[in-house]
């Protein structure tokens, strides 16, 4: 039986783990932190999930929130206009039902199954330097380590495929309950505000001690919703969130009146650099070893591509590791895993990207055409879990007119 490891136990590392386990693989995890610390410890994501990635958890018997996580059912957007109005608005259905659940609570269930199922997690941080230890006991070494420089020199930023050298976003997230424990009457899927200071995102979670909104903002840097580095507490960031709902989505307003913050821990502020690395990483020794999700291919969060495109990841790193039988692990083997998964998460990067930059009068003319044209805004809501469709139509503008054309009348 082959030997893999994987490094780190987030949606790609879990994933892939508990597949590969199905098959009877005798996977190891190595891991930062124990599934407890994970679930006492601080918001990582807002992590929406659709129905692709979804369908993978449900095929492992591990979606074990069914029933329990709110279901979102569309996508209700608003751009800000010169009133408190929205100037455009529209609201549709997904074809499919999306789901977050708390990554706190979604990672840490996977890892004690993952464990319960006979797998063995060693605990601790591994450096590019502990690597050659792994790579000299296993067959496979994956990096699914999550984002960040830690592995930048074993995976270098692939230059033709990453169009951006800075974050262009700030982001500050915090998640809410009422006050008086009641539901809050929000929109059941994902509210999506757009204005020239950046993004609203809101969206029902489940989160540690149950339901909660999560309210985030993508600021662009230096405009009015880039303004979360001084902010140190919860309670802070709850005033600020309050004030930046009223002067730029003053139409949400309303639903969060009476809310409060769920946690000192259910708020995270920061930055995400977008980037596309070298995933084949060659050590000392000579021996290769292969990075997947956030490791990989780091999208900035603002179309909820990252956790969606890790499990996509689990799924053809698990075939092509299954179709593979007994042959080395080899560097083509290793690039064209990669090669699999990078031909279809492209287009998540394309949407990702093009998301952060201000939007082209097309894509403009097609949120107009959505308020009157149901089909028009259905598409639309849908590219977030088909980001295929995302560069065959709205990233082409000729498509895009020719389908407004005869899609808007
Ligand atoms: C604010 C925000 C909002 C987001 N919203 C969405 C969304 O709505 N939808 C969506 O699809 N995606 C979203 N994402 C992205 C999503 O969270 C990530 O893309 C996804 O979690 C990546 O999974 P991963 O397994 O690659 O990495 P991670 O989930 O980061 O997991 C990495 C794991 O490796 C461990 N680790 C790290 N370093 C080491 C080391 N040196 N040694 C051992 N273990 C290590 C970590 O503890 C962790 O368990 C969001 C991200 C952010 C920041």
């Amino acid at each position: 039986m082959r030997r893999i490891v994987v490094v780190g136990a987030g949606q790609a590392g879990l994933l892939l783990a508990l597949g590969l386990q199905t098959h009877g693989y005798a996977v190891t995890v190595v891991t930062d932190r124990d599934a407890e610390t994970i679930r006492a410890g601080r918001l990582i994501s807002n992590q929406c999930v659709f129905h692709p990635a979804l369908t993978r958890e449900r095929a492992l018997g591990i979606n074990f929130w069914d029933g329990t996580a709110p279901e979102m059912l569309g996508a209700s957007f608003g751009l800000a206009g010169d009133s408190a109005e929205p100037a455009i608005a529209w609201q549709a259905r997904f074809d499919h039902p999306a789901q977050s659940v708390d990554q706190r609570v979604k990672v840490s269930d996977w890892l004690t199954a993952f464990a319960g199922r006979d797998g063995e997690v060693r605990y601790g941080k591994v450096t590019p330097e502990g690597l050659e230890e792994y790579a000299r006991e296993f067959d496979l070494v994956l990096v699914a380590a999550g984002r960040g420089p830690q592995f930048d020199g074993l995976f270098p930023r692939d230059a033709a495929r990453s169009r951006y050298r800075e974050p262009q976003r700030t982001i500050g997230i915090l998640y809410l309950v009422a006050g008086n424990d009641e539901p809050l009457p929000v929109y059941p899927g994902l509210t999506f505000g757009l204005s020239q200071a950046g993004e609203l995102f809101g969206l029902p979670v489940q989160s540690v001690r149950g339901p909660v909104f999560g309210l985030g903002f993508f600021g662009v840097p230096g405009g009015p919703l880039d303004v979360w580095d001084d902010v140190t507490d919860t309670d802070a960031h709850f005033e600020l969130a309050m004030t930046l709902l009223r002067e730029q989505f003053p139409w949400v307003e309303e639903s969060l009146a009476g809310a409060r913050p769920s946690g000192p821990l259910d708020a995270l502020r920061g930055r995400v650099l977008p980037i596309v690395r070298d995933p084949v990483g060659t050590l000392p020794s000579g021996a290769k070893v292969l990075a997947m999700g956030d490791t990989a291919v780091t999208n900035d969060p603002i179309a909820g591509q990252g956790a969606n495109m890790a499990a996509y990841a689990a799924a053809v790193y698990e075939r092509r590791i299954l179709d593979h039988g007994d042959r080395p692990y080899d560097e083509a083997f290793l690039r064209g895993t990669f090669a699999e998964y990078w031909e279809r998460a492209q287009h998540a990067t394309r949407l990702s990207n093009d998301l952060l930059a201000p939007p082209p009068d097309h894509v403009l003319a097609t949120l107009e055409a959505a308020q009157t044209a149901p089909e028009v805004a259905r598409r639309f809501a849908n590219i977030f879990a088909d980001p295929a469709d995302y560069t065959g139509w709205l990233a082409d503008e000729e498509i895009a007119r020719a389908y407004l054309a005869s899609n808007a009348a």
